[in-house]
């Protein structure tokens, strides 16, 4: 089992046994993901922006506008911090304070580098998509000079990094066990589909299936 790389700014201190050290779950957990939440300081001022994202191997991609903001203090090299959130389920306890949420998540710190060679945009672009939805790729019209010049990515090593995971049932006092209250988990999934063409298609196009991609958290109608 390969193993997560945490230091001391990593370090989980509350309820520190939901900490994650395997590898796979941090991958799993990023590649589920398909957000991510970026925090940045820009003169004095924090920041924390939602943005899309997409992993390859041992590194966390974004990518975005040139004339973003996040992305012009990204190419500064500033160090940033990454979180990515994954919400399972709500823990419903028998005492109000134990309430609770399953949860899967991890942070990341560190300064992002810039993708500044054509080729390895396009091709981490490429990645994103085939992520997403493999084969779309070869179906779209690639991405011109213009542009690939207006579209700017970065990356973070997966090096300095936090994974946390709730699983399971409430935990409550043994004093409140035989309280007549509902104790359990209210599941959370997010799902995908059913598919919507858009309106202003032209052609007749078959619409492609993604829902082996998607698993069981694809609907159909
Ligand atoms: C799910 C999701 C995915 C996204 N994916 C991408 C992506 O892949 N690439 C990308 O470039 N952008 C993405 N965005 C948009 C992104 O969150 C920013 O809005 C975008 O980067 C704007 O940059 P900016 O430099 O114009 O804004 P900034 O100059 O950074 O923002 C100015 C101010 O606008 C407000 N603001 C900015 N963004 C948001 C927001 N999303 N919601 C509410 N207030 C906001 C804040 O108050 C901020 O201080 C995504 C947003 C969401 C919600």
């Amino acid at each position: 089992m390969s193993k997560v790389k945490t230091s001391n700014r990593t370090r989980i201190r509350r309820v520190p046994t939901r900490a994650v050290f395997d590898r796979e779950i941090l991958n799993q957990i990023l590649d589920e993901a398909l957000i991510c939440h970026l925090g940045f300081t820009d003169n004095e001022q924090s920041f924390v922006i939602p943005t899309l994202c997409w992993r390859n191997e041992n590194r966390l991609y974004v990518h975005g506008s040139t004339g973003s903001r996040m992305l012009k203090i990204l190419k500064s090299g500033a160090s940033v911090c990454v979180t990515v959130t994954l919400l399972d389920g709500l823990v419903m306890a028998r005492s109000a304070f134990h309430h609770s949420a399953n949860y899967r998540s991890a942070v990341i710190l560190g300064p992002m580098h810039h993708v500044d060679n054509e080729t390895d945009r396009l091709s981490a672009l490429e990645h994103f998509m085939e992520h997403i939805a493999p084969g779309r790729w070869a179906t779209v019209r690639a991405p011109n000079n213009k542009e690939l010049k207006a579209t700017d990515l970065f990356w973070i090593a997966l090096d300095e990094v936090s994974v946390k995971v709730r699983t399971g049932d409430p935990v409550d006092d043994v004093g409140d066990m035989d309280l007549p209250v509902w104790a359990g988990v209210i599941p959370i999934k997010q799902q995908f589909g059913p598919m919507a063409g858009a309106k202003d298609m032209q052609l007749e196009v078959a619409a492609p299936n993604y829902s082996t991609v998607f698993g069981q958290r694809w609907v159909n109608e």
